[in-house]
């Protein structure tokens, strides 16, 4: 093994990237153990969307009663709940990071700083190109399937899953929904990189070859509809409206927050909370790699695996020549 690096990064976490140990053979009850509790139970994005979504649902959810037929007045609210909690957290972690450059290039991958302006981006700059397909397109569509969930729970379509009749499905829906995302984003996400589709649909998004945390959910909006449609699971397996609302919180924000470009935020010298993923990064710049995500790991089942090592780096430049040849 050599202890050469991958080149052009200013940032390199440590390598190989390691995926979650829950499909270990044999398996490993203490890896797996360890690896639950921290992406729930330590400061996590996890267990803060949670806090979200609980606070949500408290303070800023209509009834299921209201929720019977379609009103502009509960739509308009959480349509604005939604576009808010977006600008908070986007927002808030681009004035962090670009900004205010809170800590400089600290844990930041990409050594570049992000392209203010550009002809190839809408609104002429990526900032105003990401901010413009996240709060135009995406959060519509977020809201739209959020309404139309309730709409179906309300008028018994689909089934209520409550804590106090089912508390066991209750929560496994919660520690399911990473998972089933996982899957789903892997599925739909090599199909897009089909050239076709890559040019009609997925292009948009890969304009961001160095990104920020608006970049997350700057998607062609089909794009935006095939993703988020992963709520629609519910449809089968039923639902508590914080189901619902969690479901679409996590896939949203986590787009945000994995794109943030940095591993983590510094407090003092210490990384608090995990953020970008460097598995995410490589995709963006080196394309037909890490598909995935780690939770599941299905890059490494089917060979698309770049774990941020030199010699990952050479198999997959070998495949993509094998893939261009054929
Ligand atoms: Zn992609
Ligand atoms: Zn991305």
């Amino acid at each position: 093994m050599s202890n050469e690096k991958l080149k052009g990064w200013n940032h390199l976490p440590e390598v190989p990237l390691k995926v979650s140990p829950l499909f270990d053979w044999p398996p490993n009850p203490t890896a797996v153990g360890k690896w639950i509790w921290n992406s729930w139970f330590l400061i996590s994005e996890r267990l803060i969307i949670i806090g979200v979504a609980i606070a949500c649902y408290l303070w800023f959810q209509p009834s299921l009663t209201e929720t019977k037929s379609f009103e502009l007045s509960w739509l308009a609210q959480i349509y604005v709940r939604n576009m808010l909690l977006v600008i908070a957290v986007a927002g808030s972690l681009h004035l962090w990071f670009y900004t205010y450059s809170a800590q400089g290039k600290k844990l930041k991958y990409d050594p570049r700083p992000l392209t203010v302006s550009g002809k190839q981006f809408t609104l002429g700059g990526q900032i105003r190109d990401n901010m413009f397909w996240t709060l135009g397109s995406g959060v519509l569509i977020w809201t739209a399937y959020e309404a139309v969930l309730l709409w179906a729970l309300s008028n018994e379509h689909m089934t209520l899953i409550n804590f106090e009749s089912n508390p066991v499905w209750f929560v496994a829906i919660f520690l399911l929904i990473p998972m089933w995302e996982s899957f789903y984003f892997y599925v739909i996400h090599r199909v897009i990189h089909i050239p076709f589709l890559y040019k009609k649909i997925h292009y948009l998004h890969h304009r961001n070859i160095n990104v920020g945390p608006w970049s997350g959910m700057s998607q062609h909006p089909i794009e935006q509809m095939i993703f988020l449609g992963s709520v629609f699971v519910h449809l089968f397996i039923g639902a508590h409206p914080i189901h619902i609302m969690f479901h679409l919180q996590y896939y949203f924000l986590t787009a945000v927050t994995t794109h943030t470009g940095f591993q983590g935020l510094l407090v003092g010298d210490k990384n608090r909370l995990a953020l970008g993923t460097f598995h995410h990064q490589m995709h963006h710049r080196y394309f037909e790699c890490n598909y995935g995500s780690l939770e599941i790991p299905w890059d490494k089942w089917f060979g698309s695996f770049h774990n941020g090592t030199l010699q990952a780096d050479k198999a997959i430049k070998e495949r993509r020549k094998r893939i261009m040849n054929k």
